[in-house]
């Protein structure tokens, strides 16, 4: 007998039939003989529906205080979610009981609508469990020190289930989505995307963190903290599938990198729309300026994503940044009012409607070329590049956001990615 967690997307819970088949696939894994800790979010376009209420009430809603009102609304969509699992679960005839975030209790520091777990307390649910119960905790959420409640960013149910698969040593998470696994990229933009059998925890981690929503990035870095067994699979076969088959679908993220497996040079292509480019212009080329401008934008807590300096012309350079597109404004009204007058810079300018696209994988380590392979790809097709970013396994390009689809469809074929056979042993039937 084993603890699993299984872990299921909006789209999952998104109807009544939906959740009575979410609890059918769940009634037979516990009939199956295992203990089941099931972390449901929100009914798809609930999440959407509550912060537009409030961006109605309070459009500008920045403070301390307004945030923690923003948790305390969103919160409540997946509290809605475990309420209606436990009744279709005991529906089936199973002794279940939902929690919300803070009944388990599930910890975070203060940082509302994007806390970080910091600990989970998992008495109760363990004493629910020998008594045989099946346990339905709500994803996304939790309770600072202050007994606040904390909601954990978009996409948080993936963190909250793997958080507490890591917590209570569960043998397995299962994330239950819309798709049934990991692909070569979002097979919504490019059909010809295939499924990744396995993927491994790294290259998983970039795509996350490059924009793949099909896991948010925090759930990956606990799974890969904590060794989390963790496999991304399909809500939508049939609940009554053989058990065995079942728990072999979908995508495995690995921690080993397998020596024999024919490693692809690139694995997955991720974008990212949620950008925005700033430029400070005509600044002095002198030494500390780059802190003078993101000393600035790093005290009003704002991310800074891609850097890119120019060279020096006249003693002048151009300095350029991204930022999350929700930070747009507020960096550009903070470089103009604080930055602009503090080092003569000539202007400042902003573009919104960008895109970052991105190229994954651990074979680039192994292989040259790859990043000038992709600069002449999107060359070919007229995509001008406007700012590079690379790492070891990853090389990023920031380009105009109508171009995205494109390229991501031109990169895709470049790098082998349609072909069935050509991504080795990785690729899933
Ligand atoms: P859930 O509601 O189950 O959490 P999400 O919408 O958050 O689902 O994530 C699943 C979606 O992620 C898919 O519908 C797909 O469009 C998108 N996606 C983006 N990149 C990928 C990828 N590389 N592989 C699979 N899905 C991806
Ligand atoms: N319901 C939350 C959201 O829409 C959390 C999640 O779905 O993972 O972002
Ligand atoms: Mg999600």
């Amino acid at each position: 007998m084993a603890l699993i967690v299984h872990k299921y997307g909006g789209t999952s819970m998104g109807s009544p039939e939906r959740i009575r088949n979410v609890a059918k696939r769940v009634a037979k894994w516990h009939r199956a003989g295992h203990q089941m800790v099931v972390v449901p979010s929100a009914m798809s376009g609930e999440t959407n529906r509550l912060l537009g209420l409030a961006k109605e009430v309070s459009p500008a809603a920045q403070t301390p205080q307004m945030l923690r009102e923003l948790d305390m609304i969103a919160s409540t969509g997946e509290q809605v979610s475990v309420g209606l699992l436990a009744l279709a679960l005991q529906a089936e005839g199973l002794d279940a009981v939902s929690y919300s975030g803070w009944q388990v209790p599930v910890r975070t520091d203060a940082s509302y609508t994007k806390a970080r777990i910091e600990s989970i307390d998992d008495r109760r649910v363990r004493g629910d469990l020998s008594a045989g119960k099946v346990v339905v905790i709500t994803g996304f959420q939790g309770m600072d020190d202050a007994q606040n409640i904390t909601t954990l960013g978009r996409g948080g149910s993936d963190t909250s289930a793997v958080a507490i698969a890591a917590a209570m040593k569960a043998a397995e998470c299962l994330i239950y989505t819309d798709v049934d696994g990991v692909y070569t990229t979002d097979p919504r933009i490019v059909p010809e995307a295939k499924r990744l059998h396995t993927i491994c925890f790294e290259e998983m981690l970039e795509m996350a963190s490059l924009g793949s929503k099909v896991l948010q990035i925090r759930s990956v870095e606990f799974a890969g903290k904590y060794r989390v067994p963790l496999r991304v699979l399909s809500s939508f076969t049939p609940w009554d599938i053989n058990i065995d088959e079942e728990a072999k679908s979908g995508t495995l993220i690995t921690f080993e990198e397998d020596e024999n497996m024919e490693q692809a040079v690139v694995s997955g292509i991720a974008f990212n729309r949620d950008e925005a480019k700033v430029t400070v212009m005509g600044v002095p080329d002198k030494p500390g300026i780059a802190s003078q401008i993101l000393g600035a934008v790093a005290d009003a807590n704002i991310d800074v994503d891609v850097i890119i300096q120019n060279v020096s012309n006249d003693g002048k350079t151009d300095f350029s940044f991204t930022v999350h597109r929700n930070d747009y404004q507020r960096t550009l009204d903070l470089l103009k009012t604080q930055v602009q007058p503090a080092t003569n810079a000539a202007q400042v300018v902003g573009d919104n409607k960008i895109c970052k696209v991105s190229i994954v994988g651990i074979g680039m380590r192994s292989h040259v070329g790859v990043a000038s392979k992709m600069f002449r790809s999107l060359s070919e097709e007229g995509i001008n590049i406007q700012m590079i970013s690379t790492s070891e396994i990853k090389t990023s390009v920031v380009i105009d956001e109508k171009y995205m689809e494109l390229a991501v469809r031109a990169l895709h074929k470049a790098f082998d990615l349609d072909d069935p056979n050509a991504a080795g042993a990785k690729i899933g039937s």
